[in-house]
């Protein structure tokens, strides 16, 4: 088998992380070593990194619709989400309830672990064959007890977007009647850091308390990430210090970061009509070519069929029955093709993702399963491409899985 000479790399993960927007990088510049002052400083050089970050705040809250006091900067994506599980739960007496999906992110999962050992009370509610809660479970599970619930908006590994808008419906309807009854009111987070750049992320219409947004996957820089924190809404901080960000993230301010993060977050906002459209063609024509050609696969996730907005435009999962999906991955990067197993957060990356297990897939056809996640720099010559690579490396895998046995 001819190994083509990687001229150039093709980028299927961006789900994962993307690259840095060199308008964000430019814009962040000045920040670095010129308008390098502390915010938290009085003289003229900290209040240019001050001014800096109001602007970056006032920003992300016109493209939240929130107000700018209720942008809480901070240092990622789990970060956000800690932030929002833990620092809204510890508020609580241990006993309280506690409600998320099988199907969130390890930030929220093991966060809901951790706050398991300390006393708390948890559901994690199942997904159907297609990646979605059901709101009736939703709805049943709610208990007196219950203090707080967090949903993802849309799910990394596999796309599925979920009714984040009924889910607040529902909590606010729960919030009013505790409000006469003089109960504690439900807080509601999303996850919404695969969300960005694809989908509403107005505050007002979801109906969330908290919601976490990721700079990585925003073509922004790494490790900066915004909490909405909805006036009224209580933390606990869970970190220590000088008290930067109304005291809920103590330590200096990444005012570049920063400054990034909210020029990134307006360029995908700016972009993201044309690109849903690009991507969910460029989508479904990659899948159907897949399931056509290869035989035994089957896409993973919502349907594609379905025109509504159900799963991120820019979302491919598929299971190649019979192939080990971690060796696929290997030799698909001799051919500088980037996918992945699943997630790449996972530190136990031999175990099969919870996600697909959470579908009802074996652990078989869980490890025969590869993510695709295009993005800006996403061709349809780089996937027809990958198609035939895919091919090719199928047969092969299967030859020699054969000559084995
Ligand atoms: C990437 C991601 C996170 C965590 O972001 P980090 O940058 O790894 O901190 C959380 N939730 C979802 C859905 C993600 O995709």
């Amino acid at each position: 088998m001819k190994i083509r000479p990687i001229k150039k790399i093709i980028y299927l993960d961006y789900a994962a992380t993307t690259p840095l927007d060199l308008k964000v990088e430019k814009g962040m510049r000045p920040f670095w070593s010129e308008n390098f002052g502390n915010p938290s400083s009085l003289y003229s050089l900290g209040v240019k990194a001050k001014l800096a970050m109001n602007e970056a705040r006032k920003a992300i809250s016109r493209v939240l619709n929130s107000r700018p006091e209720e942008i809480i900067f901070t240092a990622g994506g789990t970060e956000s989400v800690n932030l929002a599980v833990l620092g809204a739960v510890r508020n609580f007496a241990r006993g309280s309830h506690i409600i998320t999906s099988q199907i969130e992110h390890h930030s929220v999962l093991e966060a809901f672990k951790a706050l398991e050992k300390e006393g708390y009370k948890a559901t994690y509610l199942p997904v159907n064959s297609e990646g979605f809660i059901d709101i009736k479970n939703l709805q049943k599970a709610i208990r007196r007890q219950t203090v707080f619930i967090s949903i993802m908006y849309a799910n990394n590994e596999i796309g599925s977007i979920q009714p984040i808008a009924e889910v607040g419906k529902v909590i606010r309807m729960q919030n009013a009647k505790r409000r006469m009854q003089n109960l504690p009111e439900i807080i509601f987070h999303t996850d919404a850091c695969q969300a960005a750049g694809y989908l509403d992320l107005n505050v007002q219409k979801l109906g969330v308390d908290l919601m976490s947004i990721n700079g990585s996957k925003i073509y922004g820089p790494k490790q900066t990430g915004i909490l909405f924190v909805k006036k009224g809404t209580v933390l606990k901080s869970q970190i220590f210090g000088g008290g930067q960000e109304k005291n809920l993230r103590s330590g200096t301010e990444n005012v570049p970061g920063i400054v990034g993060l909210a020029k990134a977050l307006q360029i995908v906002e700016k972009n993201k009509i044309h690109e849903i459209n690009r991507l969910a063609v460029l989508r479904d024509n990659f899948t159907s070519k897949i399931l056509k050609i290869i035989p035994k696969t089957f896409l993973n996730g919502p349907s594609v069929k379905n025109k509504s907005l159900n799963r991120l435009p820019n979302n491919i999962n598929i299971c190649f029955q019979g192939v080990d999906g971690e060796a696929l991955i290997l030799y698909l990067d001799a051919y500088g093709i980037c996918a992945s197993t699943g997630s790449a957060c996972s530190n136990q990356a031999s175990d099969a993702s919870h996600v697909l297990l959470a579908l009802g897939l074996n652990q078989a056809q869980a490890k025969s399963s590869i993510r695709f996640s295009l993005g800006r720099e996403t061709s349809k010559r780089d996937l027809d491409f990958t198609v035939d690579v895919l091919k090719k490396l199928v047969i092969l895998q299967k030859k020699i899985k054969s000559a084995n046995i």
